[in-house]
């Protein structure tokens, strides 16, 4: 394990454990949704629990950001930071051309589990519709084509915050997303990350889909081949602090908005989604 108990957080158990309560995750989203008027709807039930997605009045079939977060149910520093990212800009997120899914699996984050309770690794499986919730999130999407997809991650070995890039429209994002993070968590110092080569905490690849079709196809994956300008799957270190995580998590998602949109439209005006860059 790497030497970060100067950033660990005594409270953190405490912290950790809040953010596996599924049932308040989603009572802040129903707040956030109410104040903001985004419209939130559950796209299945998995396990007991009904996983939700919310869209906004801004969002048009090209030109949107997809965020997802809680594939793995044992990175919570990941819905965490969607959540926190919302409740910070809760006037914004209607004009934000958004299409967010908060949780794609509760029971494993209710568990700690990064596999649903019947032990399948969701994010391997969308080449396929086995499981339910994947396979609506697939039909929900299907007329969009987004300026950006998110996936927001953790990594258990992580030594610091680092992320995917797959080779896409340029220019890249990579390093201001990293820049972004850096004031809140070290920038990973692993020289391969999962066999991948890494330089500065950024893996920018090109896929073989060959590959994925054996290991199972990930949602990074499938939305950069169907859906997605850009895709990122964003990693910071489980093993640190949760503030921090969070923190870090917020500002790669808020240096994603300000890179797809317009200069100008975080602030007050008409309903941002139409002459992105891309
Ligand atoms: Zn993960």
């Amino acid at each position: 394990m790497p030497n970060n108990s100067a950033i660990r957080n005594p409270h953190s158990a405490l912290a950790t454990h809040g953010a596996h309560d599924y049932k308040h995750l989603i009572s802040r989203w129903r707040r956030i949704a109410r104040e903001s008027g985004l419209t939130m709807c559950a796209l299945a039930k998995e396990s007991g629990y009904p996983v939700f997605f919310l869209k906004s009045k801004a969002l048009a079939e090209t030109g949107g950001l997809y965020f997802s977060a809680g594939i793995h149910g044992d990175e919570p520093g990941a819905t965490e930071g969607l959540v926190a990212w919302a409740e910070k800009r809760v006037k914004q997120l209607n004009r934000l051309p958004l299409m967010l899914f908060p949780c794609l699996n509760p029971w494993g984050l209710v568990n700690n589990s990064r596999l649903d309770e019947r032990g399948r690794d969701l994010n391997r499986v969308f080449q396929h519709d086995e499981a339910c919730a994947i396979h609506t999130l697939k039909q929900i999407i299907k007329p969009y084509r987004f300026s950006c997809a998110v996936m927001l991650h953790e990594d258990y070995d992580g030594q610091g915050v680092y992320l995917y890039e797959l080779q896409g429209a340029k220019p890249y994002w990579g390093e201001v997303l990293l820049d972004a993070a850096r004031p809140w968590l070290p920038i990973e110092p692993r020289a391969r990350i999962d066999g991948r080569k890494a330089v500065g905490g950024l893996v920018r690849r090109k896929i073989d889909p060959k590959h994925f079709q054996k290991i199972g196809f990930p949602e990074a994956i499938y939305m950069h081949l169907h859906h997605a300008e850009r895709t990122f799957t964003l990693e910071t270190p489980s093993e640190f602090a949760l503030d921090s995580r969070v923190r870090a998590q917020v500002a790669m998602i808020g240096e994603c908005v300000k890179q797809a949109l317009p200069p100008g439209c975080l602030l007050a005006g008409p309903a941002c989604g139409r002459g992105l860059r891309d």
